[in-house]
Parts: structure tokens; sequence; C-alpha cells
């Protein structure tokens, strides 16, 4: 194995054992499993959710209850295999009753997405939710960039700087379309800018 991938998949072992015994917030004490992140760990295209709902946390896998099902399709829909892709969270551990992630919640578990980020090292970063879309678009010195999802859905934000060429963009939460054909039909033509990166 190349140096580099060596350090990455250290780096991502690393990361899941820290995940495993992180008690720095309070979402530990609920914690069924921690849902780390799983995939390609050489992917181009990476996908980084809120949080775990109920079925990820029983699993310990992100986006494998309903709104998992709704990825599914639209990954299918673009013909991208799910496992060609990594799929994250910004929060390891389900909050309760899947209550929005709470400030210090972000600033205690968002270094690990950071991390998985730096070893991943995608080409494309696909935000679904608002706050896994603040919160790297705000990394990405893209702060003046944000706004209501329904006006950025879809749209890719490019980022150059020395280290790194990065192409951000947000989409709606697959969870939108669970009971909402319209919004499918919305997400499956937004996916199609991701055809390009296979
Ligand atoms: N919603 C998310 O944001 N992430 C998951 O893993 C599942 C549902």
């Amino acid at each position: 194995m190349a140096k580099n991938r060596e350090k990455a998949e250290k780096e991502l072992k690393s990361i899941k054992e820290e995940v495993i015994a992180c008690q720095k917030c309070s979402l530990y004490k609920s914690r069924v499993l921690p849902v780390i992140g799983e995939g390609n760990h050489q992917a181009e295209i990476m996908f980084i959710g809120e949080a775990p709902g109920e079925q990820e946390s029983k699993k310990g896998r992100p986006f494998c209850g309903r709104a998992g099902q709704v990825l599914d399709e639209l990954l299918d829909s673009i013909g991208i295999k799910r496992s060609d892709v990594y799929i994250t969270n910004l929060l390891k551990d389900r909050p309760p009753n899947n209550r929005d992630p709470l400030p210090e919640e972000i600033n205690v578990c968002a270094p690990f997405l950071e991390r998985q980020i730096k070893a991943i090292s995608p080409k494309v970063l696909c935000l679904l939710g608002r706050h896994s879309m603040r919160f790297i678009m705000e990394k990405f010195g893209l702060k003046d960039k944000i706004a209501p999802i329904s006006q950025i859905h879809g749209q890719i934000f490019s980022v150059s700087s020395l280290f790194q060429d990065i192409k951000i963009i947000p989409f709606y939460h697959p969870a939108v379309a669970v009971y909402n054909p319209l919004m499918l039909k919305t997400l499956k033509e937004d996916f199609k800018i991701l055809k390009q990166f296979k």
C-alpha cells in the first residue's frame, strides 16, 4: 500500500477507536452504537448527513433507515454504487428523539469529521441537511454564500487552496422525500450533477 494510503487507513482506524471511546458530550449516555461512517476510503465523493437516526444507531451504519432508502435510490438513479462513495455524519451519535444537534455537540464531534475528510481526501463533499451545510461551508470559507437550502441546493461551490481543490454541493436532506414525491424529483434532478465525478 502506498505510504499516504497507509497513513489514511491508520488515521481512519484511530478515528473509529476514538469515537467508540468518546464521552465528550452527553450523547454517549444514550448511545446504542456510534455511527462512524462507511464506504470507500478512497472515495471521490463523500456524503455528510446530520446525525444518526434510530435505525442507524441500532445498526452502527449511516443512512440505513428510510432516509437511507431514499439516498440509495438517488445513487442508483445516477448509476453510482453506494460502496464507491463514503457516507458519514456531522454527529456520530444519535440526539435523543432526533432533535437538532446542539452547538456544543457539533464543537466536540465535528473534529472527527474534519479528520475523516482529510484522510479520505474526496473531490466532492455532498452536504445533506442544514447543520452539515452550515458547518462545512463555514469551515471552507464559504460563510458569505450560506443561504436557505431552497436557494442553493444542487449548486457547486468550488474551493481552491494551496492544499486542496474541493467541490462542495448542498442538497436537500433525503428525509424530505420520504413522504413527498415532488422533493424526490427535485433531489433526483440535483443528483445528476454528481455524474461528472463518477
Ligand atoms: N439522517 C442523517 O442525517 N444521517 C443518517 O445517518 C440517517 C438519517
